[in-house]
């Protein structure tokens, strides 16, 4: 037996995999989180944050950074012509003893993120980042990863895998599990973080279009930066550079008062929706966008992978209880 074997080998530090290492770590097991990033991501992408997910990431013990860097939603203001109509997309509810949280909460992912890899580090884990996993294999007792890293390549060797490595899974790829459903190219959407001003930080605009062409922005909490989304017609090539988003906006909302300014995040969004035919092979286990990817409607992707990784840890006792016992 391999006497330098770790309990697990945690494959990417987004919010799933953080989650995860956060709730090992806790359980005393002795692991690895890797990520192939330089560092943290840098973008909004999810900002709600759902009832289920607040109450466990309270158990986590990131809670209270996440709360204060988030707010409660805003109305949704929507724009037709010189009107605004006020309108809650949300309803929302007075804390239950069963429901803690009632709220969904308003907060970019880099924030989320960077909370939980703050908890990761009070626990004494940091994310080991500039670190790739570039092959996989496995046998009964372990499951072998060689790694990738500005110093070279390391073989690891752990009781378990877990791939919380994203929607494009190396890991997932690799252990041939087939990713079935559909990417929907007519529907991208660019997205911008950018500080913005001339728009009231008190509503989430919206400014329907045509055929669904709509633009949205919605203020994000403690900064100066909105979260827009600007759908693009299906031939379309998008032009992501400052003057050409700040003409666009501009001539839609027949405004010059509102303006971007600095981009901090930029990216064109394509909705996938898929599922993996397989969440575990062996000793090596899918969890978060690796296993399942949604449209950004109803916020299901950040949400459903934190609570990946606090079942698979925690609730199914699958990692900590077998690494314990083997
Ligand atoms: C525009 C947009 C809007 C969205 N809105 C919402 C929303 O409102 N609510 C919501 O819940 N979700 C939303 N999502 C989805 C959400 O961002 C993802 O579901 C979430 O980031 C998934 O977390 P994850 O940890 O599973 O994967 P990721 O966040 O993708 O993290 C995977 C990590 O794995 C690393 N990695 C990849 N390959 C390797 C490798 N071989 N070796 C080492 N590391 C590797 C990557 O660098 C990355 O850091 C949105 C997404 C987008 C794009």
């Amino acid at each position: 037996m391999n006497n330098n074997i770790i309990d697990v080998l945690v494959v990417g530090a987004g919010p799933s995999g953080t989650a995860l290492a956060i709730d090992l770590v806790r359980r005393g097991l002795n692991i690895r989180i890797i990520d192939k990033a330089a560092k943290s991501f840098d973008g909004s992408r999810a900002k709600g944050v759902q009832p289920r997910t607040l109450e466990v990431l309270q158990d986590l013990g990131a809670l209270k950074d996440v709360l204060a860097a988030g707010c409660d939603y805003p109305l949704l203001g929507i724009h037709i012509g010189p009107l605004t109509i006020p309108w809650r997309m949300m309803s929302t509810d007075k804390p239950k003893s069963d429901i803690p949280f009632p709220n969904t909460l308003l907060i970019p992912q880099f924030r989320t993120d960077a909370a939980l890899h703050a908890c990761l580090n009070e626990l004494g884990k940091q994310v080991e980042f500039d670190t790739q996993l570039i092959e996989i294999s496995q046998d009964n007792d372990a499951a072998t990863a060689i790694l990738s890293a500005p110093e070279g390549t390391e073989t690891v060797t752990a009781r378990y895998v877990v791939g919380a490595d994203g929607g494009s899974s190396a890991i997932r790829q690799k252990l041939g599990i087939a990713f079935t459903g559909s990417t929907h190219e007519e529907d991208r959407m660019i997205i911008v973080d950018a500080v913005t001003t001339g728009l009231s930080r008190k509503r989430w605009h919206i400014w329907p279009g045509s055929s669904g062409q709509f633009i949205a922005a919605c203020p994000l909490p403690n900064s100066e930066l909105f979260q827009w989304m600007i759908r693009l017609s299906p031939e379309e090539q998008p032009k992501l550079d400052l003057p050409d988003l700040n003409e666009r906006i501009q001539k839609r909302l027949r405004s010059s008062k509102v303006l971007m300014h600095s981009i901090r995040w930029k990216s064109v969004f394509r909705p996938n929706i898929r599922l993996a035919e397989q969440y575990r092979v062996g000793r090596i286990f899918l969890a978060g966008d690796a296993a399942h990817v949604h449209t950004p409607a109803g916020a299901q992707g950040l949400n459903t992978g934190i609570q990946d990784a606090y079942n698979l840890c925690g609730f199914h006792g699958h990692l900590a209880t077998h690494s314990m016992s083997i």
